[in-house]
């Protein structure tokens, strides 16, 4: 079967698309016909090699999958053979003290399809049966291809988290990056006021129609002082940041007192001053968070299926451009998720 793999850790001239071995069910596995897979950050740390993931060779990139089931292993009761399915792509041991808490994204052993087994950009990928929920019938085949890991992480980042309540202010940053938008939408669906910021002004005026309350270009203007302007010198109740090293002191001045910052990933770096000073006066409480629980996941798809959400598609590409598709990615030209189509 044709896969979209690597070799060797490096730039995209590392990867290729070629034939390799197909895919069988171990126990409680089953594999999935891939129809369309979304591009994600992770794809570009696993080939640069920065995800502390082992590299089994081909290795096989991608995390977000819409597919059919085509073979089920040993013990799968659910889904069926036809059955189409999306995968949550956080992979637990289900037997941990976290795991048996329902917290299972600070799994002792946590992984992720594509970075700690086979992932999902080729014809076929075998994943866990208990992964795979039946795919949402209100969106096309990128859309459920493409939206799983970053709306997990979002909901996870906004709800689970931060906690955020209807009226609250939340600032999010970079707009246009995947999870910054799954963070637009259920923002507002949970009735939050968004202030967004990007380089870009296209990109503001479609976070616009998307519902964005507020929008800044960063390179026109000091966000701090819009912020402090906005909010007549509160700041935001949350700052959103899958962003990192470039927003990370901003997000300290942005957020009022009591306030919240929450973090999902440093596409800008991993390193980054921190205020001290304003994290104890302001009492401010910062949040880490990675993916999703089986329940935050649950919660998600539902949410998105009652209120048909759909994520924002940036470009389709097929297996075969692979390469084109991560390095529009990589240099942050999208607004949306980045799809790969792989069945017709
Ligand atoms: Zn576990």
């Amino acid at each position: 079967m044709k896969a979209a793999v690597i070799h060797e850790h490096g730039d995209l001239d590392v990867l290729r698309v070629e034939d390799i071995e197909e895919p069988t069910p171990g126990a409680g596995e089953v594999v999935l016909k891939v129809l369309c897979a979304g591009l994600n950050h992770l794809d570009i740390w696993v080939r640069r090699g920065r995800s502390g993931g082992k590299l089994q060779k081909p290795y096989v990139l991608g995390s977000d999958v819409v597919g059919t089931v085509e073979q089920v292993g040993e013990n799968v009761t659910s889904p069926k053979v036809g059955d189409q399915v999306v995968l949550n792509p956080g992979l637990s041991c289900g037997r941990c003290e976290f795991c048996r808490r329902g917290e299972q994204s600070t799994c002792v052993s946590f992984g992720i399809m594509g970075l700690s087994r086979a992932g999902t950009f080729a014809e076929r990928v075998a994943a866990p049966a208990d992964n795979c929920y039946p795919r949402p019938d209100h969106m096309n085949d990128p859309q459920a291809g493409a939206f799983a890991l970053v709306y997990v992480t979002a909901w996870r980042m906004l709800m689970t988290r931060a906690q955020l309540q209807p009226g609250e202010t939340v600032l999010i940053h970079g707009i246009g990056g995947g999870a910054a938008l799954a963070s637009l939408q259920f923002a507002k669906l949970v009735g939050a006021e968004v202030f967004v910021t990007s380089s870009d002004d296209d990109k503001l005026s479609r976070a616009k129609e998307l519902g964005a309350d507020h929008t800044r270009n960063y390179h026109q203007d000091d966000i701090a002082s819009w912020i402090k302007q906005e909010t007549a010198g509160r700041g935001v109740d949350v700052a959103v940041d899958a962003v990192g090293a470039a927003t990370w002191p901003l997000d300290f001045t942005c957020v009022r007192k009591g306030g919240r910052i929450v973090l999902c990933g440093v596409t800008t770096g991993a390193n980054a001053e921190s205020d001290l000073r304003a994290l104890y006066w302001n009492q401010l409480t910062i949040l880490g968070s990675t993916m999703g629980s089986t329940e935050d996941f649950r919660q998600m798809l539902r949410a998105m299926t009652v209120n048909r959400l759909v994520p924002v598609i940036d470009k389709v590409f097929p297996l075969a451009q692979v390469r084109d598709a991560m390095e529009r990615l990589e240099t942050g030209r999208q607004f949306g998720k980045i799809a790969l189509r792989i069945a017709p």
